[in-house]
């Protein structure tokens, strides 16, 4: 056979995971290979987070363009040609892909093409389809994410798509099914939506984005409507039949069958771990009924060498999960004590208007026993939000009402995932709704509603009664 090759940490999959996780690790000293068997960036910068927001604000950009009357602006024929749209998109991706490729090397992390599985606790083998190596490493980090469900009755074709298709669709269909309200399906919609698709949801709960306050999500399932979506709830899909051009959907609403016709349907009802053929198994990596791998918090295994982070473990899928347990992965490996904490991690929904929460919400704080105030303040009193022409929506404080302390936020608005970022440091450094309160915010910005709605927690707000 061949000759293994040595290395310090070994690092599978390089999206936001495993290349911050490589990078760290790098800038501790020691070797570091990192082996990806598609396209360095993984799913974020190539067919997730990335490519998503670009067509989100392309879209955007369009809708506006289009419907700017009440400022005075009347723009006409404005036009979308998609395949720029997707080449623009393209180019944004490729942009950061090559930044990272970049940073890698930089940090002299050595970038292996190929598919990793392991042999033992200190071996992994690479396949690629010209060669085949073998590597030994005192540590390795599994970032290997995650991939679409599929349903049995929506086998993925040219016409049922996955948010991957999804993405990379050449031309704005005239009309989308969307099964599942989740963030990634209702981004999607949205994007769409902007360009003109008329938009069905399926969605089986009683509300789509669910794990946002229905004050939240009601907020963005008016704009969806407005921009002509219609939004099923409580709905069963139940099948697929493929017509010449397009795809007639079969679902079940309150015990009544019912068919909607469209050019795709898009099926975005979850993700499943990326743990099955890595030989997890054979080295006696513990996983969870779900398939997720069970890890400690240093992201340690059941095998304490070995490492597991993003959306292959426990907690919520999202990319700067990913990022932030792959530098306490890498810090862990280097002997720091460094451990996850997940309160302050947040979640944003790029809709209209933008959807953002970090910690508690009142009622997760209620059922843990925490007595808590939630303080609102409207983006509609705000300067900055009107003259934005952009003042739907709101942020709620959540204080822990013994001392002030900020335990939590939402905000449904629009800035709302850039906003979201003050409120999620003020939780990390055990700040009070009084010291953001004489936080000096300018004027005008969105930025003041913070500082409005800690005035409120304190009862004494200056822009609202
Ligand atoms: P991934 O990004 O999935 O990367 C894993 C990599 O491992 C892949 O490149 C894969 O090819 C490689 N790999 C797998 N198995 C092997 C193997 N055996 N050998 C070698 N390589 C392997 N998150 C956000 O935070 N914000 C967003 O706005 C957002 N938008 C999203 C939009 C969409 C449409 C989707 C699908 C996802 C979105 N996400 C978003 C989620 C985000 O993309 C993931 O949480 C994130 O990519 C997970 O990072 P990861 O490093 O765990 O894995």
């Amino acid at each position: 056979g061949d000759f293994p090759i040595e290395t310090d940490t070994i690092v599978i999959g390089a999206g936001p995971g495993g290349y911050v996780a490589a990078i760290r690790a790098a800038q501790l000293g020691q070797k570091v290979t990192i082996v990806e068997k598609g396209t360095v960036g993984g799913v974020c910068l190539n067919v997730g987070c990335i490519p998503s927001k670009a067509l989100i604000s392309a879209g955007h950009r369009f809708h506006e363009a289009g419907s700017s009357e009440e400022m005075g602006i009347t723009a006409e024929n404005v036009k979308v040609d998609f395949s720029k749209v997707q080449a623009w998109k393209g180019s944004v991706v490729n942009k950061l892909t090559g930044g990272v490729s970049g940073l890698l090397k930089g940090n002299k992390v050595e970038i292996v093409s190929g598919e990793a599985y392991f042999v033992d606790a200190n071996t992994l083998r690479v396949m690629s389809e010209t060669s085949a190596q073998t590597y030994t490493f005192k540590n390795a980090i599994i970032a290997t994410g995650s991939t679409p469900i599929e349903l049995p009755a929506f086998k993925y074709s040219k016409r049922i798509i996955n948010s991957t298709g999804a993405l990379a669709l050449d031309e704005v269909p005239s009309s989308m099914v969307v099964i599942g309200g989740g963030y990634i399906g209702t981004e999607l919609s949205g994007a769409y939506a902007n360009f003109g698709t008329k938009i069905t949801i399926l969605e089986g709960a009683d509300e789509i984005l669910a794990g946002f306050e229905k004050q939240m999500s009601a907020l963005v399932k008016r704009n969806l409507k407005k921009r002509g979506a219609e939004i099923v709830t409580k709905a069963l899909a139940k099948g697929v039949e493929e017509t010449e051009n397009g795809v007639v959907v079969t679902y079940e609403v309150k015990g009544e069958e019912k068919k909607v016709e469209a050019d795709y349907v898009l099926v975005t009802v979850g993700r499943r771990p990326n743990t099955d053929e890595l030989g997890l198994e054979q080295v006696g990596i513990k996983k969870t009924d779900r398939g997720l791998v069970e890890t400690d918090k240093q992201c340690r295994t059941s095998v304490s060498n070995i490492y597991a982070i993003g959306d292959i473990v426990e907690g919520p899928p999202l990319a700067h999960k990913a990022s932030y347990e792959g530098k306490i992965a890498a810090e862990a490996i280097a002997g720091h004590a460094s451990e996850i904490d997940y309160l302050a991690i947040p979640a944003v929904v790029f809709s209209e208007p933008e959807l953002a929460s970090v910690g508690y919400t009142e009622q997760q704080a209620k059922e843990e026993g925490i007595e808590a105030i939630g303080a609102k303040f409207p983006f509609a009193a705000n300067g900055r939000a009107l003259s934005l022409n952009s003042a739907d929506g709101f942020m709620k404080l959540v204080t822990r009402k013994e001392d002030g302390l900020v335990i939590g936020a939402q905000i449904a608005g629009p800035g709302a995932s850039d906003m979201i970022a003050e409120l999620g440091l003020a939780i990390e450094a055990g700040m009070t709704a009084e010291d953001i309160a004489m936080t000096i915010h300018a004027h005008p910005t969105l930025g003041e509603i913070t500082m409005e709605a800690a005035e409120v927690a304190l009862g004494s707000p200056i822009h609202i009664i």
